[in-house]
């Protein structure tokens, strides 16, 4: 018979994958199924950005580029950190890859040992810990609730450093909190790294164009030009640019560790499609404006969500600063039953039955490693979050 290899046998297909699973097939048996868990942007990639693939393709870009990155994007990454971010890469500096997903996976393939720790705190995005254990390191997951602002404490990260710690994985914006680090948030984390020169960081920025009410985001290599030298700050076109189908993520960071990571990636997957890559030279070089729209969309869409929820007894929702998703406290509608006799001792219990008796699919916080909570992506119209959040309210207020 068939039996996998030890290296994946911890890590299960992922629960937010399974629960848009059951939610297809409740909508292919007819049920009118208002899905809140997808994680990418509802707008559509900008014409100019499609036109410049387009014309692209009729150019010749269809062949195998450079490794890790055709010189002409790694140009525009150079130019985007420079100015959003005052950081300074160099051309040998900078990696592209088929998404930041595989950014990260290259980077824990190319550093780490087996037993190597990576302190992760949660709630995190869960391919973070996945990730580490398929590369045989061990994830240090550390709770940062939403009375902590869904932040690592300066104490927290002291505490948990080893002398086995290899990486920090922090994300701001995040997923799923939507949480974010300010400069001065960030602060008291870096001192704490200052003193421990063989722990390195990973910054995953994502989501650092979708930020509200004039949050001022700021990435840990600008804040602190002596921790650049470990520090891999990770970026990628997906959710800024509405470009998710296209895989196309990106880093900067030390010339040695760069060069490690395009050994994993060329043995992986050679070199990111050219085609998305003259995309995202576009996406990178060219308007700005539009995402200062979409911003703003995004915000009345989590304000809507926001007040919605905090609404509802048993609900506790904290306002995210940026990204699309709100993590919502559940605690209060633990311990409950429903009409149909359905006892709801967790998070989990508590998504399961908004699936299954109101039609709404969200994702529980033990899909991220903190609960008792869920997640909505509020990344739909604004027409069905409010039917989405009228159906949550009463199927909290039928709980007894
Ligand atoms: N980082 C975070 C925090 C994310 O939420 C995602 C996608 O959901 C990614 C990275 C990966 O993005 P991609 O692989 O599409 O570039």
């Amino acid at each position: 018979g068939f039996s996998p290899a030890s290296r994946i046998s911890t890590i299960g297909v992922s629960q937010i994958l399974k629960i848009g699973a059951r939610a297809q097939a409740l909508k292919r048996e007819g049920r009118l199924v208002i899905i809140l868990g997808a994680g990418e942007p509802d707008f559509d990639t900008p014409d100019h950005i499609k036109d410049a693939a387009s014309k692209a393709i009729y150019a010749g870009a269809t062949k195998y580029t450079a490794l890790d990155g055709s010189p002409e994007l790694k140009k525009a990454i150079q130019g985007k950190f420079e100015r959003e971010n005052g950081v300074p890469y160099a051309l040998d500096e900078i990696t592209v890859a088929t998404g930041a997903k595989q950014i990260l996976f290259n980077a824990m393939m190319a550093t780490l040992n087996p037993g190597d720790e990576v302190i992760i705190p949660t709630p995190y995005w869960t391919s973070y810990s996945d990730i580490v254990e398929i590369a045989e390191g061990k994830p240090v997951l550390i709770a940062c609730d939403a009375e902590a602002g869904f932040r690592l404490k300066a104490e927290q990260l002291e505490a948990a450093i080893t002398p086995k710690t290899r990486w920090v994985m922090l994300n701001s914006p995040s997923n799923p909190s939507g949480a974010a680090y300010s400069e001065a948030d960030y602060r008291p984390l870096l001192d704490v790294l200052l003193r421990h020169p063989h722990v390195w960081l990973l910054v995953d920025d994502m989501y650092e164009h979708i930020v509200y009410d004039d949050f001022k985001f700021v990435t840990p290599a600008a804040i602190e030009p002596k921790l650049k030298n470990r520090t891999l700050t990770v970026n990628g076109v997906s959710k800024a640019y509405a470009m998710t189908g296209w895989r196309i993520g990106y880093a900067g960071g030390p010339r040695d560790l760069i060069k490690a990571m395009a050994v994993v990636q060329s043995q992986a997957t050679s070199c990111p499609c050219s085609v998305s890559q003259a995309a995202s030279v576009e996406a990178l070089n060219g308007p700005q404006e539009f995402l200062k729209e979409r911003t703003a969309s995004f915000q009345r869409r989590r304000d809507l969500v926001v007040s919605a929820l905090n609404a509802i007894e048993g609900l506790d929702c904290r306002t995210p600063e940026g990204a699309f998703y709100t993590y919502s406290g559940c605690a209060g509608v633990l311990g409950k039953t429903a009409p149909s006799g359905r006892k709801i001792d967790t998070d989990s219990d508590f998504c399961a039955y908004l699936l299954d008796e109101a039609d709404v699919a969200v994702v529980p916080g033990s899909a991220f490693g903190l609960s008792p909570y869920f997640r909505i992506s509020y990344a739909t119209s604004e027409e069905e979050l409010k039917v989405a959040l009228e159906r949550i309210a009463t199927a909290c207020a039928q709980l007894a």
